[in-house]
């Protein structure tokens, strides 16, 4: 796991700015303004002097030092998977031409770029036709899927469950569409009852399908969602921002692939590239399963929009500017990686998961821990064993510094007491949340760094103790 490309990698990048130089040759050589600039010698005493750019990207270089590892195996906190190297190249081989996907007069080959790779995502979801594009992330796509619903249903009520992502009914109020949350089980789900309970009392125009929620990965009860759409009539929305990719994984559990299987039959889905899909930020797709929602996007723009009468991605996105770059990154990625079973691609989503229920299998066998559901998809969280919830979860945080200490780096969740079963029963509940420990073990790498991993934490939880 490398914090940046290789050498080797970077002269590949050298040869393909080459490349795409020979693709502008026939322009008339237009030099550029000298990099030495004469001293200026009306510069206020407050201004720092300009540096040379070499001085200038060392003390950059050295201003990020202030971050933790992302890229290494014993990051095992937050949501954080470095961005593929091709990707990073790609990226930058793109700055050059810095197209904006807005429009096809600002972003021609990036557009096309982006179609063909976006029709790669709806693909994998089984999906020939959609209408979809990407866009900065997970929020703003799934702010157009609810846009969407409310266009379709206005006023109706949006529901999702309580371990959704919080952007749900921010995004609601944004829209100014009625929220209301759905408690779950207690292994994180969207609870069934509850939701049929809510249905029938009626107005609802959309349900948020979570497909692997942001703190533990659980992944909701699609199919019986779906079966509730037949009868109750209403949008199904599949936030699949984290989990979208495992719909390839050959290794998930019975019910967890069941609910996969039926995902092509959501109304909208949102998957975030920029979370497993090894692009760099600023990387997230909504697709339409009905490609005639596109009639609600449409306006009349008197800037842009000349060049042709095809698509340009602005009349289908609410965005305007958009990187072109992260679309040719994406794209580079896919080429190199393509979106197959038993691909090289699935096959780290495939280890992440053996890393996560091993992990699991490990803490529930050790005194020290409660272990929380068992992973649906990457994600561990676990508690800390004491004789009160809130020692408990001071303890968690004690843990969490001292790995921190010792260099493994873990992340701390808020959850419902009840995720925690048997071993929390016999605890004193003197609050209604324990404080968890949560890692998030994205990198295929995660499974060969286990051991590593949990040596460092046995030390932190002994040294958490005193
Ligand atoms: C990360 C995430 C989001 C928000 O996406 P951003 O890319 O951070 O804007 C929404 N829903 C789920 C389930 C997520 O995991």
């Amino acid at each position: 796991m490398r914090l940046s490309p290789t050498p080797e990698q970077l002269s590949l990048l050298q040869s393909a700015l080459d490349r795409l130089r020979e693709g502008f040759a026939s322009l008339p050589d237009a030099p550029e303004h000298s990099a030495d600039h004469a001293p200026d010698h009306t510069r206020p005493e407050a201004v720092a002097p300009a540096l040379p750019m070499q001085a200038v990207l060392q003390e950059t270089a050295t201003r990020l030092h202030d971050n933790f590892p992302y890229h290494h195996p014993l990051y095992a906190g937050q949501m954080l998977k470095p961005p593929h190297p091709v990707a990073q190249l790609a990226y930058a081989l793109a700055t050059s031409v810095n197209p904006n996907n807005h429009a096809l007069d600002g972003g021609r080959a990036s557009s096309a770029l982006e179609k063909e790779a976006v029709a790669q995502l709806a693909a994998m979801f089984g999906w020939r036709e959609h209408l979809g594009h990407l866009t900065g992330g997970g929020t703003m796509a799934n702010l157009e899927a609810l846009w969407i619903a409310g266009q379709l249903a206005p006023g109706a009520t949006v529901l999702a469950s309580s371990q959704a992502h919080y952007t749900h009914a921010r995004i609601s109020a944004v829209l100014g569409l009625p929220f209301e949350s759905v408690p779950c089980d207690t292994r994180g789900r969207m609870d069934l009852r509850a939701l049929e309970a809510r249905l029938a009392k009626g107005g609802v125009g959309a349900v948020v399908a979570t497909m692997g929620t942001t703190a533990t990965g659980a992944v909701d009860p699609l199919g019986a969602i779906l079966d509730l759409r037949a009868k109750h009539g209403f949008r199904v929305h599949a936030d699949a921002a984290y989990g979208g990719y495992h719909v390839l994984a050959g290794n998930l559990a019975r019910e967890t692939s069941a609910a996969f299987a039926r995902i092509g039959e959501a109304d909208s889905i949102v998957v975030d590239p920029h979370k497993h899909g090894l692009q760099p930020y600023g990387c997230g797709c909504v697709l339409h399963r009905d490609p005639s929602v596109g009639r609600f996007y449409r306006h009349d723009s008197p800037y842009t929009y000349f060049s042709s009468a095809e698509l340009h991605l602005g009349e289908i996105s609410l965005e305007c500017s958009r990187p072109g770059a992260a679309a040719v990154a994406l794209w580079a990625t896919q080429r190199l990686l393509p979106l197959e079973r038993g691909g090289e691609f699935v096959r780290g989503l495939e280890a992440s998961r053996e890393a996560a229920l091993e992990l699991h299998a490990k803490l529930a066998a050790d005194p020290r821990f409660m272990v929380g559901m068992t992973p649906e998809l990457d994600i561990v969280v676990w508690g800390v064993r004491a004789t009160s919830v809130s020692a408990s979860s001071a303890a968690a945080r004690r843990v969490f510094e001292e790995a921190a200490k010792l260099g493994l780096h873990l992340a701390l969740a808020e959850l419902p007491i009840a995720f925690f079963g048997g071993p929390i029963a016999a605890m004193h509940a003197d609050q209604p949340t324990l404080t968890a420990l949560r890692s998030v073990l994205m990198k295929p790498e995660h499974r060969e760094w286990l051991v590593e991993i949990l040596a460092r934490l046995d030390a932190a939880a002994d040294a958490a103790r005193g």
